[in-house]
């Protein structure tokens, strides 16, 4: 008798039309729900999700694997320049540095490029907070630097210090968003591994920054408050940046990572888009 339920329960769970698996596209007909795919392992429930990236439409896929791609090549310039700008001043660097962040602006202005298929909310989600909170911070920047230097505590000062905490907030929310709106993504590939390190990265990146600036900011305020002494300041304010870059570049190098791996993920899925 048990036997029997059982043997219809299987029965039922029998996928009995055709459907590609949502990783490497085998045709998984005949198998069961708690079945692996037996080319690339994942579970047969897994590809039957609604909403999979391998249904949604190859053009749209193939503008998000542009941005990627685009994305972690400016991760990967950056770091360098990043460092080499940290030890010398070169005009030519700095001018490269700005055409890659402007690189890396277009790239989020792919990734977030809404799904015309579903899937993408109506209201404010995540990826449109990236789309109009990153571009927003570099604006801002833009501003800053049309501000004359400060030359004491006067308006400009107030001004540009303003700014500044818009721009890093804005910056910081966007980037934040982005990795939501990419664990989400990852959700949709479906790929567990690359939900979770999505959502390590934005909290990561949001910790980092906030602890960094914190540190930058009030650690020279208590060394004056102590010492009392300018030189101390600036000691220990030039060694604060030195000590800042390798959190950073550690972080650029998961990132970096994680961009590679997502990109190889959504060009299989576009590669099941087309075949479909
Ligand atoms: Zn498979």
């Amino acid at each position: 008798m048990v036997d029997e339920v059982r043997d219809t329960e299987s029965t039922a769970d029998l996928l009995d039309v055709d459907r590609a698996c949502a990783r490497c596209g085998y045709n998984l007909r005949g198998l069961r729900r708690n079945d692996r795919c037996p080319e690339c392992g994942i579970l047969v429930s897994n590809s039957l999700r609604p909403n999979l990236l391998s249904s949604a439409a190859p053009d749209w896929l193939a503008k998000i694997a542009t941005g990627l791609r685009l994305y972690y090549w400016t991760i990967a310039i950056g770091a360098c320049l990043y460092l080499v700008l940290k030890l010398t001043y070169d005009s030519v660097l700095h001018a490269i540095n700005v055409g890659n962040a402007i690189a890396q602006l277009f790239a989020v202005f792919l990734i977030t490029m809404p799904d015309a298929t579903g899937g993408g909310s109506v209201r404010l989600g995540a990826r449109r907070v990236a789309r109009i909170l990153i571009p927003l911070a570099w604006l801002v920047d833009l501003l800053i630097e049309q501000l004359p230097m400060p030359t004491g505590m006067g308006l400009i000062f107030a001004m540009t210090t303003g700014l500044v905490v818009v721009s890093t907030a804005c910056y910081v929310a966007g980037v934040f968003a982005l990795y939501c709106y990419l664990g989400r993504l990852a959700e949709r590939i479906p790929n567990d591994a690359l939900v979770c390190r999505a959502r390590f990265l934005g909290w990561a990146f949001l910790i980092w920054i906030v602890c960094i600036n914190v540190i930058r900011f009030c650690v020279p305020i208590v060394i004056d408050y102590w010492f009392q002494s300018g030189m101390a300041v600036a000691t220990v304010s030039m060694w604060l940046g030195r000590l800042t870059v390798f959190p950073i570049l550690a972080l650029d190098v998961v990132s970096y990572l994680f961009f590679v791996r997502l990109w190889r993920a959504v060009v299989s899925a576009k590669a099941c888009a087309q075949s479909a």
